[in-house]
């Protein structure tokens, strides 16, 4: 069974804007990248698979649970494009609450978060409140978060887009890492670079509509 199956996705806002007949397959442990620029339907495709909006048309699966039930949410994680942190909180607290939402067991918390803070650079500044964050500490935040529940699926949205150089590539390495663990990775990106350094795999989506997918060297080369 595939990580990701969607069959003819579809959304279609009030204003017709949206996603369209989108269809892709996603195996185990792939990273696939989603490159569009703003406006393309990224982020709408990626809200459908999470359960926050609901298809107008088309079915997907996750590891073979239908979308918008509560077996498939079990199976994601997510870092949305823009974040609010409670900026009253630590970094640590953050990530605590997320997991106690994710209904990660007290015993195995106490033992991940310190690791997972350590594993996207945040250590020592866990115990800082996240107003005092700069934007890719935040980021790295958003990651941990989406991380705590040990979810076999990421869905990453624009992760690095807001980033300067070295943030982008602070992020960079951590979803390398994660590809090496064997998480299944979705990666919303209009960055060419990022999809071409962490992706198998790939579709282009522009106007709501793949123009074209398969091996990212494929898409690129027919360009
Ligand atoms: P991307 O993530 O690729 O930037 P989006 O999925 O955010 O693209 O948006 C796709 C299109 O749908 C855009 O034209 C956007 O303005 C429109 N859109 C997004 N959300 C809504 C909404 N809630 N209501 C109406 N139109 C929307
Ligand atoms: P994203 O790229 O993450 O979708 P956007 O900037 O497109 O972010 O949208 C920010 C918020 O505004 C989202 O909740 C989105 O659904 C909504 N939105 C975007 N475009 C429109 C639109 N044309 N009409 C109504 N709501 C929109």
């Amino acid at each position: 069974v595939a990580a990701i199956e969607a069959r003819g996705l579809t959304k279609q806002y009030d204003n017709g804007r949206g996603c369209r007949d989108v269809t892709i397959q996603v195996g185990k442990g792939e990273a696939f990248g989603f490159l569009g620029p703003n406006g393309a339907g990224k982020s709408t495709f990626v809200k459908m698979l999470v359960g926050l909006i609901t298809p107008t048309s088309g079915t997907a699966n996750l590891l073979g649970e239908p979308i918008g039930t509560l077996a498939s949410k079990r199976l994601i994680g997510y870092l949305p494009e823009l974040y609010r942190y409670q900026e009253w909180l630590s970094g640590e607290e953050v990530v605590r609450l997320h997991a106690k939402l994710c209904g990660v067991d007290r015993s195995v918390a106490r033992h991940r978060i310190p690791q997972l803070l350590e594993e996207v650079g945040i250590g020592r500044r866990g115990s800082d409140r996240v107003k005092h964050y700069s934007k890719g500490m935040q980021q790295r935040l958003g990651l941990a978060c989406a991380l705590v529940g040990d979810p076999p699926i990421v869905f990453l949205d624009e992760p690095s887009s807001a980033l300067d150089p070295i943030g982008r590539r602070e992020v960079r390495r951590i979803l390398e890492r994660l590809k090496a663990q064997g998480k299944t990775i979705f990666l919303n990106s209009h960055l060419l670079e990022d999809v071409e350094a962490l992706c198998d795999r790939m579709a282009l989506l522009n106007n709501g509509q793949i123009l074209r997918h398969g091996q990212v060297s494929e898409v690129l080369q027919t360009r």
